[in-house]
C-alpha cells in the first residue's frame, strides 16, 4: 500500500487553520468563492477567535466546520484529524486505548471518536443500497459476527453477507436473517445481471441461475474449490475482520456490528492508497450530516 507518512500528514496539517482550510476546501471549493452574503466573487480570510471565514467584501462568515461531528466537540480539529490518520494508517484498524494514548485524550472520549470515525467510514463507502455496481465475478458468502452464545440465552450473534469483486470492491453487512428473499433482493440490487457469483451450497441461492452464472463449492463435503468457483477471497476477508476484532475491540453487539463491518470493507477497498483513505475520511467528515445513525 503506497505509505501517506506521518511526516506528509504533519505538513499537510500542522494546526487547526490547516484543518479547517481543509474542510473550507471541501464543503466550499476553497477561499476565492461566490459569496452567500454579497453575492460578489470574494476572497474568504480565516477569522483569528472563532472557526470561521469572513467575505472580504461585506464581512459575511460562513461555518465550514458546521453542521459537522466537530462542531459540537470540544476536541480540537487537529486531534480529529490525527485520529483519522491512525484509524486509515494500519490495516488492522486501531482501538480506542491507542487513540487515547496517541493524542492524549481520556478513554472516553477516544471511544467515542472511533465510533464516530467508524460511522463516518461506513457513509464514505456505501452500503447494500448500492445499485448494482459488482459485475465480474463475484463471492459471496454470510458468517456470524458477535454476541455470545449461552446455552440459557437467545442467540445473539449477527448475521453478516458479503458479496467481493473479484479483483475489486467488497460490499458487506449485517442482514436480518438469511433467506431467499433477504439474500436475493440484496444480490439483485447489488449485482450486475449476467455476472458470474460463486457461493456455497446454501438453499437460498439456489433461484441464482436465473440471473446469473452461479456455481457452487460445497463446504459440508470439504469442497473449497470447483473449477473457476470457491469463496476464498472472502472467507480471508472475514477472517481477517475476526481476528481484529477480537485483536482490539473487547466486544461487538448486534446494534453496532455494521460499524465494523463497513470499517473493514472500506480498509480493503482503499487498501491501495492510505492517501485516498485517508482524504476520503475526510470528505465524509467535513460533509454536514443529515442525522445521527
Ligand atoms: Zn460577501
Amino acid at each position: 500500500m503506497a505509505k501517506y507518512t506521518f511526516q506528509q500528514f504533519q505538513t499537510e496539517y500542522p494546526d487547526d487553520e490547516s484543518c479547517l482550510a481543509k474542510l473550507m476546501e471541501i464543503n466550499y471549493g476553497g477561499t476565492d468563492i461566490v459569496c452567500p452574503g454579497c453575492k460578489k466573487r470574494a476572497s474568504f480570510h480565516p477569522m483569528s477567535k472563532r472557526r470561521a471565514y469572513a467575505c472580504q467584501e461585506c464581512g459575511h462568515h460562513v461555518y465550514p466546520a458546521a453542521g459537522t461531528i466537530f462542531h459540537k466537540s470540544r476536541t480540537p480539529l487537529t486531534k480529529w484529524f490525527f485520529a483519522m490518520y491512525l484509524m486509515t494508517s494500519t490495516r488492522h484498524g486501531v482501538a480506542a486505548k491507542e487513540i487515547e494514548r496517541q493524542l492524549g485524550v481520556t478513554y472516553k472520549c477516544a471511544w467515542r471518536m472511533c465510533h464516530e470515525l467508524r460511522k463516518l467510514m461506513a457513509s464514505a463507502d456505501h452500503d447494500f443500497g448500492g445499485g448494482s455496481t459488482l459485475k465480474g465475478h463475484i463471492e459471496i458468502d454470510e458468517t456470524y459476527v458477535g454476541g455470545r452464545r449461552k446455552a440459557d440465552e437467545p442467540d445473539n450473534k449477527t448475521v453478516v453477507f458479503g458479496m467481493v469483486e473479484r479483483g475489486g470492491k467488497i460490499v458487506a453487512g449485517p442482514i436480518p436473517d438469511v433467506t431467499t428473499y433477504t439474500v436475493e433482493g440484496i444480490i439483485n440490487e447489488n449485482i450486475v445481471a449476467g455476472s458470474t457469483i460463486s457461493t456455497d451450497e446454501n438453499r437460498v441461492y439456489h433461484g441464482l441461475r436465473h440471473a446469473y452464472a452461479h456455481g457452487t463449492v460445497n463446504h459440508s463435503e470439504e469442497e473449497w474449490v470447483r473449477g473457476i468457483h470457491h469463496v476464498n477471497t472472502l472467507e480471508s476477508h472475514w477472517s481477517l475482520f475476526k481476528r481484529a476484532v477480537k485483536g482490539t475491540h473487547v466486544h461487538i453487539s448486534a446494534k453496532h456490528s455494521w460499524k465494523y463491518v463497513s470499517e473493514f470493507s472500506y480498509r480493503r477497498n482503499y487498501r491501495h492508497s492510505h492517501w485516498t483513505m485517508f482524504n476520503l475520511l475526510v470528505q465524509a467528515f467535513a460533509l454536514p450530516r443529515l442525522q445521527d445513525a
